[in-house]
């Protein structure tokens, strides 16, 4: 099971075939190449990159064994 990168929650819904979202800091997750593109939603609905926030290894998915 994968973690939010921003709060390490594991409370992530499935919104499409690679897009997460985290129901506790309500931010969207792309996993692209086995990396998390992370979009924060605006209240008008456009999304806005929160990749800067993190680094290349919060952003990789490591799969539990
Ligand atoms: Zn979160």
């Amino acid at each position: 099971m994968m973690r939010c990168p921003n709060c390490r929650g594991k409370d992530i819904g499935k919104i499409g075939t690679q897009q997460f979202y985290c129901w506790n800091c309500f931010i969207e997750m792309s996993v692209i190449n086995d990396k998390l593109t992370v979009h924060q939603v605006e209240a008008d609905g456009s999304l806005s990159s929160l990749n800067d926030l993190f680094s290349e290894d919060e952003r990789t998915i490591y799969e539990n064994p």
